[in-house]
């Protein structure tokens, strides 16, 4: 029987055999030693599966992936050196020079510049689309060499909730896949494949470890999508490697096709693993994520109403609250709750909200969110500095946002702080 979600936090991806050590152990080893020749060969022709180089793959990241599949109840995973990199190996591996694919505008800065920069070098083109737009509109941003559409559960640092069902039929009437990142929900609160989603990425630096020690990401595939049904569309799927004799991934994996090629491609090419040891401290994380996730939630609810009724709050936004407009879509996708950042503006201009961020003592001005402890950003001051106000709105973030990230400290403590905070401005 498929177990619960927190037995599967706890055990999945590893049971120790007779006499072996109870939690994951450290494969520091960057390769793996054969008795003969032939094996090694096969190794290197994908026809037996085993381990060669912990460039592509390495026992205790892959038990660690597996238990991130598990979680978000897919077929296959990857671990990746960082958030970043599962973005963009979820897109580059289906996506070539001359493609097009599609990503709601309201995404995390970094991976807006990584889809509207970077892969634009490559020749790949990314059109930013409204993601509260009707679907008839949407649906007129596809082209022919459109490959995916990619969206995130809860946007950072909007906290936006994306509208899965929307996403997902208008991706599946075009013949592409729908890539959702995951991070700000966990599969603690959200598990995008029961909504439609055919892959999900996770920047695991933020809940999943959850204590601000590891950078890292995950990219997990549901095996949903039906690459030989869009042949024409996944060349790189469903026509052969030659730099595997000719193997034709989408033939000879089925299921775990996009994976097996995301790690025998772009792993052995571009590497971006994630290690041992970090995948180690990852999944230190994942045995109390469920644990941990009620309590985040729960404090974000409390401060939201809090800053909701002061006088010098502009305004507020989380899903999680009753009033917020976007809270009926929260409660569809994520009844359990929703997550621990949310966002507001107080009243005044750039130099009141420096103010009092200057005046908080318990909460950390920091670039991080989503760990145990509580802190905050300021975007017009900190990461989009550069952008004047007129640039903010069109980037969709608020002059006056301010991005708090509730920890897991005590929710009165929290809100203690804010309030001597408010007081002085
Ligand atoms: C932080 C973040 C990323 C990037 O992850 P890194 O681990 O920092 O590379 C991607 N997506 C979202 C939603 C994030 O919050």
């Amino acid at each position: 029987m498929e177990k619960n979600i927190e037995t599967k936090c706890v055990q999945a991806g590893y049971t120790p055999k007779n006499g072996e050590p109870r939690q994951i152990p450290i494969i520091q080893s960057t390769t793996f030693k054969y008795d003969n020749s032939e094996f090694m060969g096969k190794l290197f022709d994908l026809e037996e599966s085993g381990y060669f180089y912990s460039r592509l793959q390495n026992p205790t990241c892959d038990a660690v992936a597996e238990k991130i599949c598990r979680m978000e109840g897919g077929e296959a995973a990857v671990l990746t050196g960082s958030g970043q990199a599962a973005n963009f190996y979820a897109i580059f591996n289906i996506c070539e020079a001359g493609d097009h694919f599609i990503a709601s505008s309201s995404i995390y800065g970094g991976t807006y510049n990584l889809f509207g920069v970077t892969m634009k070098k490559m020749g790949i083109e990314c059109t930013f689309v409204d993601q509260t737009l009707p679907k008839e509109e949407l649906a007129k941003f596809f082209r022919p060499n459109t490959k995916c559409l990619f969206g995130e559960t809860l946007t950072n640092p909007n906290v936006n909730v994306l509208d899965f069902e929307k996403f997902a039929s208008l991706a599946h009437e075009h013949g592409v896949p729908f890539i959702v990142d995951n991070t700000f929900a966990t599969p603690i609160n959200c598990r995008p494949f029961e909504f439609g989603a055919d892959i999900v990425v996770h920047s695991t630096t933020k809940y999943m470890d959850g204590h601000a020690a590891t950078i890292g990401g995950v990219i997990v595939d549901s095996g949903n999508f039906d690459w030989m049904a869009h042949k024409d569309k996944y060349p790189g799927l469903c026509t052969p490697d030659e730099s595997y004799h000719g193997i034709i991934y989408a033939e000879r994996f089925g299921r775990k096709a996009y994976i097996t090629k995301a790690v025998a491609q772009l792993m052995r090419d571009l590497g971006s693993v994630q290690s041992p040891q970090n995948a180690f401290y990852l999944n230190l994380g994942l045995e109390s994520l469920h644990v941990r996730m009620p309590k985040h939630c729960e404090n974000a609810l409390k401060v939201a109403k809090y800053l909701r009724d002061h006088e010098k709050i502009a305004w507020v936004k989380y899903p999680g609250l009753e009033t917020d407009p976007e809270h009926a879509m929260a409660m569809k996708y994520m009844p359990n709750g929703t997550t621990g950042v949310l966002c507001f503006g107080i009243k005044g201009d750039r130099e009141d909200a420096e103010k009092f961020m200057d005046n908080l003592k318990l909460a950390f001005i920091e670039t991080h969110v989503s760990d145990s402890h509580t802190c905050l950003l300021h975007p017009a001051s900190h990461t989009h500095r550069q952008m004047s106000d007129e640039q903010l709105k069109a980037a969709g973030v608020a002059p006056d946002l301010i991005r708090f990230s509730c920890g897991l400290e005590n929710a009165e403590d929290i809100i203690a702080d804010l309030e001597q905070a408010l007081a002085l401005i």
